[in-house]
């Protein structure tokens, strides 16, 4: 594929998440706290979690590993961070979550499986086989050098705040009003922390793939944050009013 059909594919991409986001702040993802019946067939919450985010670590490394280890070291950590976080959510996150006997409809395990499958393909194919790589000082470039710690602290405080929610399940399968870091500002700091780290990936490889991951991220999460915002405050009635849904002081 030449690089300008590629430009336009991830154009079309990054317009598909447009067009979806206003539908998904009107529908409800029906998984987790959301669950609800007549979504059709379900499947068991853990393995759906390893299948459907499976694709965007075997495709994306896959494709990105075509020239063999024949790429620039900006390429080689963009690729290394990518395979590390989604090492991560593929084996690590499945097997910490507390979610016994808990199911999620096959249908939106599809509509993941598929997000992730084209994401793996567009970032995994632009990595492998496009990109020219960088510029020898780019590691010193303000981009390179933000990006990088945004992507570490992105990470870090998804990680930190998704064990403290895992950890409100060691009595019992409820929910509880959850604590501590920066639960005190906002709703759903683990979906802020995801946001800044794929918003940091963006900036430190400066590419059009890597950017339109970091609008689905976006497209994908504030309205599940703005959900799980809304049922925090009708299931909890001493719920802290002056916590925000995922960016602190604002939204
Ligand atoms: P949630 O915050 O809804 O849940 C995370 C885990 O904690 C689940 O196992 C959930 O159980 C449990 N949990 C959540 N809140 C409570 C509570 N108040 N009391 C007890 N247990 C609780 O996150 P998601 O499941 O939607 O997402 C999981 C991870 O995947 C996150 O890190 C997110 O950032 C990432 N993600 C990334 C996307 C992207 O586009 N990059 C898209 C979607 C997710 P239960 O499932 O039973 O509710």
């Amino acid at each position: 594929m030449t690089e300008i059909t590629f430009q336009y594919l991830v154009y079309i991409w990054i317009g598909i998440a447009a067009v979806i986001f206003p539908f998904l702040l009107r529908i409800t993802a029906p998984y987790g706290r959301h669950a609800k019946s007549g979504w059709g067939p379900l499947i068991n919450n853990r393995l759906a979690w390893f299948l459907m985010e499976l694709p965007a670590l075997l495709v994306f490394v896959f494709l990105a590993f075509n020239r063999g280890f024949n790429f620039d070291v900006v390429i080689l950590i963009a690729i290394l961070l990518w395979t590390f976080h989604y090492f991560h959510r593929v084996v690590i996150f499945p097997l910490r979550i507390r979610t016994k006997g808990k199911k999620m409809p096959v249908l939106i395990m599809i509509f993941a499986l598929f997000f992730n499958l084209i994401n793996g393909y567009i970032n995994g194919y632009w990595f492998g086989y496009l990109s020219q790589g960088y510029p020898s000082d780019w590691m010193s470039d303000p981009r390179f050098v933000a990006g990088a710690l945004l992507f570490v602290a992105g990470f870090i405080i998804n990680l930190y705040h998704d064990r403290i929610l895992i950890s409100l399940r060691k009595e019992g399968n409820g929910y509880k009003i959850p604590f501590g870091g920066l639960f005190k500002y906002v709703s759903s700091p683990n979906f802020l922390g995801e946001m800044v780290e794929w918003g940091g990936y963006a900036l430190l490889t400066w590419c059009l793939p890597t950017f339109s991951f970091f609008i689905w991220t976006l497209v994908n999460l504030l309205p599940r944050a703005l959900d799980h915002h809304r049922w925090y405050l009708r299931k909890f009635k001493e719920y802290p009013v002056e916590r925000k849904a995922v960016i602190p002081f604002f939204l």
